[in-house]
């Protein structure tokens, strides 16, 4: 094998990661939105290592080439420029629907785009798969929880969310999402599934997306302070991004229809998470409090006993070896933009 590669190489030609053969009766032709980003490239790996032949579209607002470029030219491999606030024509059988700023500083950027993508976007996803009768899976969030007064948060709870606050655009904007899946799926038959997301990380995340993971991780690279919003009291837990797309792959191929918590139930305090990292690190930083974020949900956890029951999916890896990845990636990162002198 690494004989054949090195041939290649010495020829001029490029050489893919290793994928499955699948049959044409298992073979898919599968969109995924947003699919340059940081969960989707991940996503895109998975499926197209699997075999099946993959579609994804993305304006490049977060997402990068670079995160997909290694399937770049692969027969299978299709990359289409394109922003989803417009319609789009393809035959698919699949649709991971993706497509959204994911971060808070992100989001908050262009709030009218924000919601344009979770709304008009939506709608075209939707009546693209009505059009073609493919199965539509929404990336929703925990956000749909808002500020929960329930915890850990099960899918039967309707959520806390303020619908002029500052995160609202990308609240609201998902939770009409959803509420636009369970209309095609009533009035147009439409097949959805619906995973409500929680925090996720891993390697390809944004390093300045403002998450707290990547600012922990970053600050505590460059010995530069470590910043809690507010107390710190707040908690979220931490899932690792393979497990993720683990979670939304078994869900796109059940047959439960309803939305399904994918997340780890590990949860953290965010001024404990500050001292993990910083120690992990081994850095100099110093812990620093800022004013503490508009409308930032106190705690988040969630409860996954309906991923488990009906995907039978649970998540594996444990949070510090997950963080152990994450902190390589930022480290060659770091290097990758000193070299470019950026
Ligand atoms: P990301 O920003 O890395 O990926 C989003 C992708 O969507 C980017 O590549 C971006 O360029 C693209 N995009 C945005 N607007 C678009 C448009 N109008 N047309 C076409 N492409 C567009 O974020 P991510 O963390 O990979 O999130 C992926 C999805 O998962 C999002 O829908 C997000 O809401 C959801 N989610 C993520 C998390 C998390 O912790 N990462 C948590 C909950 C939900
Ligand atoms: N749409 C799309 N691709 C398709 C089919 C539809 O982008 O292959 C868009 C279409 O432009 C429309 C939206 O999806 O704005 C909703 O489609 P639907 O058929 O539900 O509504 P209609 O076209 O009847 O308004
Ligand atoms: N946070 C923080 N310092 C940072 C970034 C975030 O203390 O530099 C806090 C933030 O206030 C929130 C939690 O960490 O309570 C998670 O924030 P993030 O933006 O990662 O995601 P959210 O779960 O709020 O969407």
């Amino acid at each position: 094998q690494l004989k054949a590669k090195v041939k290649d190489l010495e020829a001029g030609r490029k050489t893919y990661p290793e994928v499955g053969f699948l049959t044409y009766k298992d073979r898919k032709r599968i969109l995924i939105t947003g699919g340059a980003g940081f969960v989707g490239s991940h996503l895109a790996d998975k499926l197209m290592m699997q075999g099946h032949e993959v579609s994804v579209v993305d304006n490049f607002f977060t997402g990068r080439k670079r995160n997909v470029e290694h399937w770049i030219g692969h027969p299978n491999f299709e990359l289409i420029h394109h922003d989803i606030v417009k319609p789009l024509f393809i035959e698919v059988d699949q649709i991971y629907h993706l497509a959204s700023p994911a971060s808070p500083p992100n989001y908050m950027y262009n709030p009218i785009k924000t919601i344009k993508t979770n709304t008009i976007g939506t709608i075209n996803m939707l009546g693209l798969a009505k059009r073609v009768r493919a199965r539509l899976l929404l990336a929703s969030t925990s956000e749909v929880y808002g500020d929960p007064e329930v915890h850990p948060q099960t899918e039967d709870y309707w959520g806390h969310v303020n619908p002029i606050g500052p995160r609202a655009c990308y609240d609201e904007g998902k939770r009409v999402a959803e509420t636009m899946c369970f209309a095609y799926k009533k009035q147009e038959q439409v097949e959805v599934r619906v995973a409500r997301i929680f925090n996720t990380f891993g390697p390809r995340m944004h390093m300045n997306d403002g998450r707290v993971v990547s600012n922990f991780i970053l600050q505590a690279l460059q010995n530069q302070p470590i910043t809690i919003y507010g107390e710190g009291k707040q908690t979220r837990s931490f899932q690792y991004v393979t497990d993720l797309v683990d979670g939304l792959v078994a869900l796109m191929n059940s047959n439960y229809s309803l939305p399904v918590n994918i997340g780890n139930p590990d949860e953290h305090h965010i001024e404990e998470f500050a001292t993990t990292i910083k120690a992990l690190v081994k850095s100099q930083s110093e812990i620093v409090h800022k004013p503490a974020m508009q409308d930032d949900p106190q705690k988040r956890k969630p409860d996954i006993s309906r991923a488990k029951k009906y995907l039978n999916w649970q998540p594996k890896v444990n949070m510090m070896d997950g963080i152990n990845k994450t902190v390589e990636y930022f480290r060659e990162e770091l290097e990758r933009s000193s070299h470019q002198g950026r």
